[in-house]
């Protein structure tokens, strides 16, 4: 079981890294995900104690690299729960389900387009319908609109 989960965490650490410029780069957004910060919070950091990191340890991207990544970029953590734009009764049963189960349902969704199994995100949106939280969003891969039904148990 244990060993399941550390591969899945890094399979998750691979899909964020990306080859950009020839070297192999993590997004800041991604880094603070792994540090569990803010990326605003992170580059603070670095920027503060630069003399410390290499100086190719960072680079800017360019926009049209970053639209290039975008297309690439996993999400693979739940929007912050003000993200989330649930009813009320659609809010306790997200709340009571565990964070790595939120992340699991958010990145196992059926997208009809793509023809299989992708992640929800953009404005992502609940309610519970007959008994079972339905999530709307849009497929992080194609940007379609994509329903996750979370049946309460
Ligand atoms: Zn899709």
């Amino acid at each position: 079981m244990a060993k399941k989960r550390n591969l899945t965490h890094i399979e998750m650490i691979g899909k964020m890294i990306f080859l950009v410029r020839g070297q192999k780069i993590m997004l800041s957004m991604h880094l603070a995900e792994l540090y569990g910060v803010e990326p605003r919070v992170l580059i603070q950091a670095v920027k503060r104690n630069i003399e410390r990191f290499p100086e190719d340890f960072m680079f800017q991207l360019r926009d049209e690299e970053f639209e290039n990544l975008k297309s690439q970029i996993v999400i693979s953590r739940p929007p912050p729960k003000n993200g989330l734009a649930l009813t009320q009764k659609a809010r306790t049963i997200w709340e009571a389900i565990p964070g790595n189960v939120q992340i699991k349902l958010l990145n196992k969704v059926w997208c009809f387009n793509c023809r299989k199994t992708t992640s929800i995100g953009g404005d992502v949106t609940g309610k519970v319908s007959k008994g079972m939280l339905v999530l709307h969003g849009r497929c992080t891969r194609c940007g379609k609109a994509v329903a996750r039904v979370i049946e309460n148990e």
